[in-house]
């Protein structure tokens, strides 16, 4: 039984689409040579710091070794996503063996699996149009909107809160969050309004 990651960073992101686990981390920790169940893991961080939440991983290593991955979503707009993956090995030029996870989508082999509105898989599959055929433009202003609120702290959802600094951070940096926090709920308003008014139309209503 392996222990327990400790809880370090996993890797810097650019946005919550690109979560990622590159099997290479698992390889380093021993979580593929040791015996038995192996658990790591740690916290996700965007580009900009902002904390999105955990990943855990389970290898298991009997007949067929599997890694079980586990995002648990700091903001409880987002699903708690859990996929397993087959381990495959594959031999190298000069020895020893290189490990990968086989989709379970394309069945194709990949050493780092992205995060996608569908689950986690190799990074061809992450990119099928699954998110935006799936995510109006205003779906995603609201997540990015509470993306935002979850940076102070705040619920999903338009209840009004009042940001507060947290101590050490700097007022300039304090500000422009804000500012982007305002711009986010804005752009809410803005799609709120543009997709209603067909509807309103269609129903009637004098604008
Ligand atoms: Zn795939």
């Amino acid at each position: 039984m392996g222990g327990f990651g400790s809880g370090r960073e996993v890797t810097r992101l650019c946005t919550y689409e690109c979560v990622r686990v590159d099997i290479r981390v698992l390889a380093r920790e021993g979580a593929l040579t040791s015996t038995g169940t192996f658990q790591g893991g740690g916290m996700v961080f965007s580009g900009r710091g902002l904390h999105l939440g955990t990943i855990r991983w389970t290898v298991t290593k009997d007949d067929h070794p599997a890694c079980s991955i586990r995002f648990e979503p700091r903001s409880p707009s987002y699903r708690t996503t859990v996929q397993s993956f087959p381990i495959v090995f594959t031999s190298c030029t000069y020895g020893g063996q290189r490990p990968w996870f086989q989709c379970p989508w394309c069945d194709r082999r990949a050493a780092i699996v992205y995060l996608a509105a569908g689950g986690f898989s190799c990074r061809r599959c992450a990119e099928l149009p699954y998110r935006s055929q799936r995510q109006t433009e205003y779906d995603r202003a609201l997540d990015r909107r509470d993306v935002w609120r979850a940076k102070f702290g705040a619920p999903p959802g338009f209840a009004p809160f009042v940001p507060v600094k947290p101590p050490r951070q700097h007022w300039r940096t304090f500000v422009a969050d804000v500012r982007r926090l305002r711009d986010a709920e804005q752009r809410v308003g803005e799609l709120f309004v543009r997709d209603s008014i067909p509807l309103l139309e269609r129903l009637g209503v004098k604008l």
